[in-house]
C-alpha cells in the first residue's frame, strides 16, 4: 500500500502523563513533515494512545472510518491486542510511517441493526445482558431459521479480534481475524426440561445473519453493549447482527501477527 498519509489525529485521554507524551509525538511528527490535525475528519492516520479500551473508543468516536489507517500506541506497559507499538518505540513508529509500502491488516466489524435505527458497528463485540436480577428470554434466529429460545443472563456476539476479550472470559474460542465470522457465546443459560439452548459457543460464517427477538418480555431493560459503550435505546423489539462489509485498517509489523500477540498476551 502507498503511504501518502500525512494528516495525523491523536486520540487519547487527557491525563497529564499522556498529554506530555503527545507533545513529544507532535514535535517528532512535525520534524518529519506530518501535519497534526485537530479535527478527526481531516485525518488519514488516527493514532490511539492508551490501551485496547482507548483504541476501541478511537475507532468508535471517529465513526469506523474506511479511508483511514488506525494506529495503536500502548501506554499501559502490557502488550495490547490492538496496539502495534509501545510508547517508547518512537523510532519504530517513524520508520513504519515513513516506509512507502507498509503492510496493512484489516479487522472485521459487526454491523448491528436495532429496530429501525441506523446501523451500529462493533470492533470487539455486541453484548446483550439482563440488567435486572431476573433472566430474560431471547428468540434466536440464524437467517430465517428459528434456532433456539434462550433464557438466561445474556449473549455475546464477538468479532475475531474481539474473541480474546469478553468472549474468551466466557469460554469462547480465540478466532483468527483472517476468518471473517462472528462467534456467539452464552451468559449463564438456563438448561433444563423446559428451557434448552445449544450450550456451547458457535461460529457463523460472514454471510449469515443472527436475529434476536423479544428482548423485553417481562424484563424491561436489557443492557446492550457495543464494545465499551452501552446503547441507550429502550423498548427494543429486534436486533439483527451481521458481519459488516466495513473493515478497520491498521499497520502490520513484522513479528507481530495476531497469533504472536495472542501468545505474548496469554502464554
Ligand atoms: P475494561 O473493563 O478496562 O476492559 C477489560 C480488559 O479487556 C482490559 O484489560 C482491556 O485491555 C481488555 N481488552 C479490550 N479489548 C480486548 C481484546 N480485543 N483482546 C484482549 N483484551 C482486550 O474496558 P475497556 O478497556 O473499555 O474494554 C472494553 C472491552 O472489555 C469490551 O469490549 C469487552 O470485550 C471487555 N469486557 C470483558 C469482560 C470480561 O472479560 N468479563 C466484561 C466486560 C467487558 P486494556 O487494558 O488494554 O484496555
Ligand atoms: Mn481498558
Amino acid at each position: 500500500m502507498r503511504m501518502d498519509r500525512r494528516n495525523i489525529f491523536f486520540f487519547y485521554r487527557k491525563e497529564d502523563k499522556t498529554i506530555k507524551y503527545v507533545e513529544k509525538l507532535n514535535q517528532i511528527a512535525k520534524e518529519h513533515q506530518f501535519t497534526i490535525v485537530e479535527d478527526a475528519t481531516k485525518a488519514n492516520v488516527i493514532v490511539s494512545i492508551g490501551g485496547d479500551g482507548t483504541f476501541l473508543q478511537a475507532v468508535r468516536k471517529t465513526n469506523f472510518r474506511q479511508d483511514c489507517l488506525y494506529v495503536g500506541i500502548s501506554t499501559t506497559g502490557a502488550l495490547n491486542l490492538y496496539c502495534d507499538f509501545h510508547a517508547d518505540e518512537i523510532d519504530k513508529m517513524v520508520e513504519a510511517m515513513l516506509t512507502k509500502n507498509i503492510e496493512v491488516r484489516r479487522y472485521p466489524l459487526l454491523e448491528v441493526k436495532v429496530d429501525d435505527n441506523p446501523s451500529f458497528y462493533c470492533l470487539n463485540e455486541c453484548s446483550i445482558r439482563s440488567a435486572i436480577i431476573k433472566t430474560f428470554v431471547l428468540e434466536v434466529y440464524i437467517d430465517d431459521l428459528h434456532f433456539e429460545t434462550f433464557r438466561g443472563d445474556g449473549m455475546i456476539i464477538s468479532t475475531p479480534t474481539g474473541s480474546t476479550a469478553y468472549n474468551k472470559s466466557v469460554g469462547g474460542a480465540v478466532v483468527d481475524p483472517l476468518l471473517p465470522c462472528m462467534q456467539i457465546t452464552e451468559l449463564a443459560s438456563l438448561n433444563n426440561n423446559q428451557y434448552r439452548t445449544l450450550g456451547s459457543p458457535f461460529i457463523l460464517s460472514g454471510t449469515r445473519k443472527l436475529t434476536l427477538i423479544d428482548l423485553e418480555d417481562g424484563n424491561d431493560f436489557p443492557t446492550i453493549g457495543m464494545d465499551n459503550e452501552a446503547l441507550s435505546i429502550r423498548n427494543i423489539k429486534q436486533v439483527d447482527i451481521l458481519l459488516s462489509e466495513k473493515r478497520i485498517k491498521t499497520v502490520k509489523l513484522k513479528d507481530n501477527s495476531f497469533w504472536e500477540k495472542v501468545q505474548r498476551t496469554f502464554l
